[in-house]
């Protein structure tokens, strides 16, 4: 006998549980399905506003308090101090030449730090995942989520109007059967893998590869970083740390139990020259290329095993069925050099959420399922659009940083206009349903894979500048600030005539929402 749900959610990482958790507050008989078990290392750490705005979203409408204190720094220390998580103030790059000490210069042109949290209090935060996901499937169960984990799917099949799933769980057969399906096994994933889903070219991005661990023992940026003699935005490491450089970057995650995460995302150029294929030694290979990083490592052990990951970027060509439906983070994964993966992720929680408030309408369930699939391609595509440009211009870093603007702005007016319950203002990530906004970001793009002369990268900084400057509510185009732009509440007060508010209204929205 097959056992029967309404929702059936397949993976428990924190965007499958959130997704069980909201289908279970809807009234639904709801089950989780793992192949794993809980805790497990899992990558994807760095958390920005927007994701965290929608935890917020998620934790209010859908009556999930347990879900609230992860969404900030401050609520975070004091309600769940026993998870383990880091300090994000903002997005810190820095650009080295391979086989050079890092070099400070005078002007900051090797650097750039942009400001997420105008205070601690609000700051974004690195989740460790095997506690978070864990924590997440805990409050599932409570709830009364039915959770099954060391599942092994092995089929599934649509029906008219439901889903039958089969598998294992320790060698005994199992199957069941669900309205709907919803996949949240990340890239590359059951559903994509049972139904033989096609994969679709990631527009834009270059074939890259990860190497990745986490660490313990890795030692303060070392002084050269901090040779400046005023004061940065924040301090350089409460971050989501970069360290830029031709071909490639590495990412320095620090959470407050000892532990760092640490990894590098190369085209597979630089990572067929490095063999990232070997794991720990090749990492070895990379850090001698950047010494001040080498210094860094030197100490640091490794505590669980190299992952090696062969391809990043991957994108579905199908996102959804009658009975079914990807994700965004099994839908498409893209580079994590933008923190990227939460808030799509999280957009297209919320989204279904919506929709499946209209399951047992069937017309305006197709129609709202249909909007989610384009969504969700949508914004993958936009993001793989950014990030491949952003990828052709390591070594061209101040045209690296000026298009990467392109992302703060949007990023940082979508969470204001959310933050004001103008959603209709910044409906999509990266503003990629806005007709203007999308057309010059894709535009830009192409451009930047090109090699510009001096002149033509002026006039694409200056071009971007003019685009971001409708949305710009974040001081990003203010010359005088460049390379480090701190997060201020007088810039909405300066801006609010964009958000399409009084400044009235800003003052009670920072008030609400402890930003002021
Ligand atoms: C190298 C790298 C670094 C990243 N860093 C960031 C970052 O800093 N910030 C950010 O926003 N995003 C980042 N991302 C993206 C991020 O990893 C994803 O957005 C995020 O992990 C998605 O979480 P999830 O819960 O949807 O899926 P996952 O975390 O992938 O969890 C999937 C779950 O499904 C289970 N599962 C898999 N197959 C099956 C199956 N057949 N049956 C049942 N269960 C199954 C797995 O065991 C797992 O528990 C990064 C991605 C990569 C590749």
């Amino acid at each position: 006998m097959a056992q029967q749900f309404q929702i059936i959610v397949v993976g428990s990482g924190f965007s499958g549980t959130l997704m069980a958790m909201i289908a279970h507050q809807l009234g639904f008989s709801t089950a989780l399905l793992e192949r794993g078990r809980h805790p497990r290392f899992v990558i994807g750490e760095s958390s920005t506003p927007l994701a965290n705005l929608l935890l917020e979203q998620i934790s209010d409408e859908f009556n999930l308090p347990s879900v609230r204190p992860l969404s900030k720094w401050g609520t975070w220390q004091k309600q769940t101090p026993h998870l383990p998580c880091g300090l994000k103030r903002g997005f810190t790059f820095y650009h080295h030449t391979l086989g050079r000490f890092f070099e400070p210069n005078p002007g900051r042109g090797h650097q750039l730090m942009v400001g997420a949290s105008p205070h601690e209090e609000v700051a974004d935060t690195h989740w460790y995942r095997p506690d978070f996901d864990l924590y997440l499937v805990q409050q599932a169960q409570a709830l009364g989520v039915t959770y099954l984990d060391e599942i092994e799917l092995t089929g599934a099949v649509e029906e008219s109007n439901a889903m039958r799933l089969r598998g294992r769980r320790r060698g005994e057969p199992l199957e069941f059967s669900a309205s709907f399906v919803i996949d949240a096994s990340g890239p590359r994933g059951f559903l994509h893998r049972v139904l033989a889903l096609p994969e679709k070219p990631t527009a834009g991005m270059p074939p890259t590869q990860a190497l990745f661990s986490h660490f313990t023992g890795v030692k303060e940026l070392p002084a050269c970083f901090h040779a400046d003699a005023q004061s940065p935005p924040y301090p350089p490491e409460q971050a989501a740390v970069h360290h830029v450089f031709e071909g490639g970057w590495i990412w320095v995650l620090k959470f407050n139990n000892g532990i760092t995460s640490a990894g590098v995302a190369a085209t597979d150029s630089l990572a067929q020259q490095l063999e990232f294929r070997a794991g720990e030694s090749a990492w070895k290979r990379i850090l001698k290329l950047l010494p001040s990083l080498a210094l860094m490592f030197r100490p640091a052990k490794a505590v669980v095993p190299f992952i090696h990951q062969p391809r990043v970027a991957f994108q579905s060509a199908v996102v959804a069925g009658r009975c079914w439906t990807l994700l965004p983070s099994a839908a498409g994964v893209i580079d994590p050099l933008l923190s990227t993966g939460f808030p799509l992720t999280l957009l297209g929680v919320v989204r279904l959420a919506c929709a499946l408030k209209s399951l047992d309408r069937p017309t305006e369930w197709a129609i709202t399922l249909r909007d989610y699939a384009h969504s969700t391609t949508l914004e993958l595509e936009a993001t793989a659009r950014l990030v491949g440009a952003l990828y052709s211009c390591m070594n061209r870093f101040e045209l690296f940083k000026k298009l990467s603007l392109l992302y703060f702005a949007a990023a940082s007016f979508s969470e204001s206009a959310r933050r004001l319950g103008k959603e209709n203002l910044a409906d999509s990530f990266l503003l990629c349903r806005h007709p203007v906004f999308s057309a010059q970001l894709r535009e830009f793009c192409e451009m930047a894979h090109q090699s510009l002369s001096a002149s033509g990268a002026v006039e694409l900084s200056r071009r971007i500048c003019e685009a971001i400057e409708p949305f710009d509510v974040a001081g990003l185009n203010d010359a005088a600030r460049d390379p480090w732009y701190p997060a201020l509440t007088r810039d909405l007060f300066a801006n609010a005539s964009k958000l399409q508010a009084g400044k009235g209204e800003i003052r009670t929205m920072l008030d609400k929402c402890g930003l002021a």
